[in-house]
Order: structure tokens, then sequence, then C-alpha cells
């Protein structure tokens, strides 16, 4: 019971798919392009990213990635600076003249105050000299994200439970529930989405960015663990198993 309670009403941007366009404008699936030649490289950045919990895409040359990110509405694009085919420069550039604002961290081998106006004349945000390590590219990426933050949508909340959208925190009770950052984002959807219906597979597409015909088990596998989480210590259950349907996350059973 938990009349007592206040709850904040849950908002929800007007979209035609609201399971991902919420998320992105929440800034909770954020897709990121990596636009590196150097295969390892980029690979290492995609499975790092990944792991971070960014939707990752990479493209191996200027043109591919010019490509790819007037076609896809990135978040943010990690631009190396030395590519074959058209530089970074380049493609920070007709990305710009495009009206592409997506947020752009080039990653470039000299640091050289000339190197550094230039980019920040074309548009970039923020640049890493390489080698750099993982760390730091991460807190780069983080930090160009929160100052581009929606400050609208911080926190949500219901009953005792509460969303930072912010620090992507998650309490109950105000204790604080360890979530994996796919765990995170998997309760975020559902406390978006609260008191409506969601299927195996719009949670997979949302947030796996995958198409799940079959392997919707991935959903419930995550969904035992994030239950055993939030809902297990707690005499009040907030996620319930429709039948046939798929979860849903209330307050009231
Ligand atoms: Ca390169």
């Amino acid at each position: 019971m938990d009349g007592g309670e206040e709850v904040t009403p849950l908002i929800f941007g007007e979209h035609d798919r609201p399971d991902i366009d919420v998320l992105i404008q929440g800034r909770l699936i954020v897709k990121v392009l990596v636009v590196e030649d150097e295969v390892k490289t980029a690979k290492f950045l995609k499975k790092g990213l990944s792991e971070a919990g960014y939707v990752v895409d990479i493209a191996a040359d200027g043109l591919e990635g010019l490509h790819l990110a007037l076609e896809v509405d990135f978040d943010l694009i990690i631009l190396d600076v030395m590519l074959p085919g058209q530089d970074g420069w380049h493609v920070l550039a007709r990305l710009r003249e495009a009206g592409r604002k997506a947020l752009v961290l080039m990653l470039t081998a000299r640091d050289t105050v000339h190197e550094r106006v230039r980019g920040f004349e074309l548009g970039a945000d923020d640049y890493l000299i390489k080698p750099f390590a993982f760390s730091e590219l991460l807190a780069r990426v983080r930090s160009l994200l929160r100052r581009s933050t929606p400050r609208a949508q911080d926190t949500l909340r219901m009953a005792d439970l509460e969303i930072d959208l912010l620090r992507h925190r998650a309490t109950r009770a105000g204790q604080k529930i360890d979530l994996t950052s796919k765990e995170f984002v998997l309760l975020t959807l559902l406390a978006r989405r609260a008191g409506e219906v969601l299927s195996r597979t719009q949670i997979a597409e949302t947030v796996w960015d995958m198409n799940f015909d079959s392997d919707t088990n991935v959903v419930d596998v995550n969904m035992r663990r994030l239950r055993s989480k939030v809902d297990d210590p707690f005499q009040l259950k907030l996620i319930r198993t429709v039948r046939g349907a798929g979860y849903v996350l209330e307050a009231e059973q």
C-alpha cells in the first residue's frame, strides 16, 4: 500500500515511435558513430562504448562515415582526422554544411594550436589527441552529452522508485539499486511507458537496438535480473508480467 506516496507524472514526447525517440530525446539510448580506419582502434572503441551503454556504428573511411552520418541521426560522432578518402576535417565541414548538429569529437594525432583552432572553426565540439586512454575518451563523451542533455526530464518517479537520468542511478526508498547499463535502460524504458504493456519485441528493439524475431529470451533473462534487484527486496512489486503480452511497470496491481 503506497497511497500516501507522491507520484510525479512521467513525461512523454510526441513521436511516431516513442519507444525509441523518447529514449533518444532523454539521451538514454545514445547513438554514436565511430569513423576510424584503424580496425583495432575502431573495434576497441565499439566494444568499450557498447559496454558503457551506447549504441555504436563504425565507418572505416571518410566517405562511408559521411554517408552514414547524413543518413542516420547520430547523437555523437567520434571522428578520426587521418582517414583514407576524405579526411576528418572534410567530413566535419560537409556535415556542418548539411546542417547536421550531432556532437563531434575529433581524434587527432597532432596537438598543434593550428589543428585545434581549425577543428573548432569547422564546428567540432571537442577533440582528443591520439594515443588516449579509453577512460579519457569516455569522460569526454559523457561530458559532451551532459552539456547538451535536455534538462526537463531529469528524474522519473513511481511509488518509491526514483530514476535519475543524468547520473544514471536508480533508487528505491532511497536505497541505491546497482544496475548494469542495459538494466538501467530497460528500467527507464518501462518507467517512461509506465502503465503500458510493452512486448518483448518492442523491448528488444529498443534496448538492444536489434530485431529479435525469435530470440526474445534475452528480454526475459534481463527482466528476471532486473526484478531481482528492483522488486525482490521490496514488498511492493512494480514490474509485472502480462501473460502472452509482455511487461508493464505499475504501482497498483
Ligand atoms: Ca586514422
